[in-house]
């Protein structure tokens, strides 16, 4: 079966992007694909991180996996820095990768803001960090949202450089001519890009710092209905062709995590609800949230309730994650030509 590997940082509440961009992408592929899904607590403190709300928030994120359905004895759940292997190779792939390609990434951009002397030094090798995530388990594929399209190909570009820099000792180690493949990026679903509910410009993120920018998986019924009721639209009413949001952001928006949540297309969306005013849009739209994401709160609840499972899922995720990140180090080690 191929392999998938993906993560999500414990930064703070999840919320619908990463809900229809990942995670329920993650319970889909887990069908027919050996998976790895990571709680990636080494890329959260590329920016301050409070001890304790990281301990809580990566328990967090594994509940919100478990409740949203992923199978945690079919499949590996764990936190990044259980396993050492992810920041071994990081270093490694630091010395394989170029500071050009790492200029050019938009999210470091972003996230750095005005102040980027100020930014660690972590956030600007974040991408190689995740580079490492998915090649130190030699992965097929990786599910994430189109936010990380770029990192994605930066990876590619890292497996591509090492593979060519050490082609030689690729041959006469293993016989073969490269030695990492290259994954394929699974950026698919009718949600790979939620957008702010305030500002169709900007994308949904844990770090916005209003809670009034997204849907959280937590947020009880009136809270969705209110955020919902807020969002920010046009006058018009919906239109019935996917034609017809060019240039409606805000329009399109909802559309699309409507049809996330309803496993539809966005043109089935509009086939029904084209030529709508969004008052009633919104309250259809605020019902079929509240259905699909209350039970994963209650579920995420009742698991939060239990720390001891929780832990237990990270530490056996981890054995078996660890298991093949030794022996991709030990292949890369001896390619390298660092002993031990
Ligand atoms: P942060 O703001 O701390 O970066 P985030 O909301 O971007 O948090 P991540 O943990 O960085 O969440 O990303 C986890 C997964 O969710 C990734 O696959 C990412 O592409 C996806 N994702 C994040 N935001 C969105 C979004 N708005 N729409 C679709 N997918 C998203
Ligand atoms: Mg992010």
């Amino acid at each position: 079966r191929p392999r998938i590997l993906s993560g999500v940082q414990p930064t703070g509440n999840l919320h619908l992007g990463n809900y229809l961009g990942a995670i329920t992408r993650f319970v889909t592929l887990q069908e027919d694909h050996e998976c790895l899904y990571c709680v990636v607590d080494l890329h959260a403190i590329t920016v301050p991180q409070d001890p304790a709300g990281l301990e809580a928030t990566t328990r967090e994120v594994t509940a919100a996996f478990i409740a949203a359905g992923i199978d945690p004895v079919r499949h590996a759940i764990f936190n990044q820095s259980r396993v050492p292997g992810h920041a071994e190779l990081a270093w490694i792939f630091n010395c394989v990768a170029r500071l050009g390609w790492l200029n050019r990434m938009t999210q470091f951009k972003e996230k750095a803001g005005k102040d980027r002397e100020n930014a660690s030094v972590g956030l600007y090798a974040y991408p190689v960090l995740m580079a490492a995530d998915i090649l130190l388990y030699r992965a097929d594929a990786v599910p994430v949202g189109d936010d990380q399209k770029q990192h994605l190909e930066l990876t590619r570009d890292i497996a591509t450089k090492f593979n060519n820099d050490f082609a030689a000792r690729i041959a006469e180690k293993t016989g073969g001519d490269a030695y990492f493949k290259l994954p394929e990026p699974l950026i698919q679903g009718p949600a790979t890009r939620v957008m702010s509910l305030r500002d169709g410009a900007k994308k949904m993120s844990k770090s916005d710092p209003s809670d009034n920018s997204r849907i959280n998986l937590t947020d009880d019924a009136d809270t969705i209905a209110g955020k919902v009721r807020r969002a920010k639209t046009d006058p018009d009413a919906l239109p019935s062709e996917v034609e017809g949001l060019a240039g409606r952001p805000e329009a399109d928006n909802l559309v699309a995590i409507f049809a996330g949540l309803a496993g539809q297309t966005k043109a089935e969306v509009l086939r029904s609800h084209g030529g709508s005013q969004f008052s009633a849009f919104k309250g259809a739209l605020s019902d079929l949230a509240v259905e699909r994401l209350a039970p994963i709160a209650a579920e995420m609840r009742r698991l939060k309730a239990d720390p001891g499972y929780i832990d237990g899922v990270l530490r056996s995720g981890a054995e078996r994650a660890d298991a093949i990140a030794q022996a991709t180090l030990r292949d890369v080690k001896a390619i390298v030509g660092l002993l031990g």
